[in-house]
């Protein structure tokens, strides 16, 4: 399964990320960490991209669609993929969808969690963060074991500082400006599936595989 995943902050994307790959027994290639462990590791793309990000700069399109590329050849990734985090916008979905094609790997679908702004605020404001392992907790829906520290590590958790209101509001609307172009670009494709994720994590991974089960192998 060759797919794509869409969601505001806030939908609970990354954890059903990480439920799908483990269902599927596909990676999770989350573009934000593949260019930390590029620039990390000082590979020829990650040297590139750094001399961006030193300046304040985006990251072009064509290096990280490569790097995208790159990671998609790996062994673990032949039966499929799930990518997160890209693309963001038009230009780049166009990139990735002609690298795929000439790679023959086109996508087979792309997966919309949609949740409407009260229900991503409360989520988001609720959410507090191991500054030792960086895991998230959620006090409502993910509590840690004893109501304030990690359960991996024992960590102090600290609330995220950009997660008030205003600031998510403002995240939000972003995003859907962006977003709004690209679920256009895929549903023209027919790819684009939508999943309610407003609902308890478990429900929104029945929901999940439902949405995707007349192609899950
Ligand atoms: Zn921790």
């Amino acid at each position: 399964m060759r797919l794509v995943l869409l969601g505001p902050p806030g939908a609970g994307k990354g954890t059903q990320a990480i439920r799908i790959a483990q269902w599927l027994q596909i990676p999770h290639v989350s573009t934000g960490d593949l260019l930390r462990e590029h620039v990390e590791r000082g590979s020829r793309l990650g040297v590139r991209a750094r001399a961006y990000m030193d300046r304040g700069e985006y990251v072009p399109d064509d290096v990280v669609v490569r790097m995208v590329m790159d990671r998609l050849e790996e062994p673990d990734a032949q039966k499929g993929f799930i990518l997160d985090g890209f693309p963001r916008t038009v230009p780049q979905a166009q990139a990735l969808e002609d690298a795929l094609a000439d790679a023959g790997r086109p996508l087979e679908a792309v997966l919309k969690f949609t949740i409407d702004d009260d229900m991503a605020i409360k989520r988001l404001s609720n959410r507090w963060l191991c500054p030792c392992c960086k895991r998230t907790y959620n006090m409502e829906f993910m509590r840690p074991q004893d109501g304030s520290s990690c359960d991996d590590d024992g960590c102090q958790l600290t609330r995220r500082s950009d997660d008030d209101e205003i600031t998510v509001r403002r995240r939000l609307d972003v995003y859907r400006l962006e977003t709004e172009p690209l679920e256009l670009f895929y549903w023209e494709r027919g790819l684009l599936r939508e999943v309610d994720a407003q609902a308890r994590l478990d429900l929104v991974t029945e929901r999940t595989k439902e949405a995707l089960s007349d192609i899950a192998s």
